[in-house]
């Protein structure tokens, strides 16, 4: 299932309203900009996303006038694109990497968002760009059959690369600074490191990942976010960007069957972007997110 589909037949009510009109009015984009503010709610979009988004398209779309050549349907799916890819961060967001070696990327995250599988995914990633990187076993919680430090470290195996894990039983701020020391000694390029993650924001896991941070001295702090998180992603972005700080995040499961409001709802609390989108379990499965790509999906 197309994960924008439903948002995309939700706006395309909205171009078909006006079709036969010769130019966009303030009257005659009412019921457009109705069906507009449907779709995105629709699609869990966080309701004070949908109104200034709303709001800054009728503005654009009143001030538009008369385009010779253009129709008006086609003048709102413009405006609506371009809103889109703003909406999302305009440009595309790299990582960042320091001047010395090694670049430090700290992993955040609810438990079960992808956290350890985008660890691995993203020393793939980073070793196909020439990188030499070494991943972290941080998640030392985990209450599963399988411990998430044994899941990094066949990962590591898996993609290539080394793993540093310490067991379950020293804290992770202890780990981190035990596997920075061990970075340092193999003069790798990238360390990530993953952490634990709990079902609900806790003190106990924002107190963890302020002493592994400070430990560390990250480039980069990525919150890991599920697509199906929906709106919520605003307010999980913000309250993990209060607590310890955050450069970016990483969405996961985009193969899945959410309708797309954690995608749009991202960037608007905290201005912090989106970097890299996850689409599939397969370790191969990550890669930049490009917020016009993401708009051109959306409008179909
Ligand atoms: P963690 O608790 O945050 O470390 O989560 P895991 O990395 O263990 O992932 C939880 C589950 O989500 C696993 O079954 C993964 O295979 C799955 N998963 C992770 N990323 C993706 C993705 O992009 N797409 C899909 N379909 N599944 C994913």
């Amino acid at each position: 299932a197309e994960m924008f589909g439903q948002l995309t037949s939700g706006l395309e009510a909205a171009w078909n309203k006006l079709k036969g009109e010769e130019v966009l009015t303030k009257e005659n984009i009412v019921e457009p900009m109705r069906d507009i503010r449907r779709a995105l709610l629709e699609a869990d979009v966080s309701l004070p996303v949908v109104r200034r988004f709303v709001q800054a398209v009728s503005d654009q779309a009143v001030g538009t006038g008369l385009i010779r050549g253009v129709r008006p349907d086609q003048q709102l799916v413009k405006i609506v694109n371009d809103e889109l890819v703003k909406l999302m961060g305009g440009e595309v967001s790299e990582l960042v990497f320091a001047k010395s070696k090694p670049t430090v990327i700290l992993l955040a995250g609810l438990q079960g968002v992808g956290k350890t599988t985008v660890s691995a995914k993203l020393a793939l990633y980073l070793k196909k760009q020439g990188k030499s990187c070494m991943l972290i076993a941080g998640d030392i919680y985990r209450p599963a059959a399988k411990p998430a430090i044994d899941q990094l470290v066949i990962l590591g195996e898996h993609v290539g690369v080394p793993v540093y894990a310490a067991g379950t039983a020293i804290k992770p701020a202890e780990i981190a600074r035990q596997g920075l020391q061990e970075a340092r000694k193999k003069n790798v390029d990238v360390v990530i490191m993953d952490t634990a993650g709990r079902l609900q924001i806790d003190k106990a896991m924002m107190d963890e990942l302020k002493e592994v941070k400070r430990v560390l001295n990250p480039t980069e702090v990525l919150l890991v976010v599920d697509a199906m998180t929906g709106q919520e992603a605003a307010a999980l972005v913000t309250t993990f960007n209060v607590e310890i700080g955050i450069t970016g995040a990483i969405l996961t499961k985009l193969d899945g069957d959410s309708r797309g409001g954690a995608a749009l709802s991202v960037k608007e609390g905290i201005g912090k972007p989106i970097k890299l989108v996850g689409r599939g379990e397969r370790m191969e499965d990550l890669e930049p997110f490009y917020p016009d790509r993401m708009a051109g999906r959306i409008l179909g």
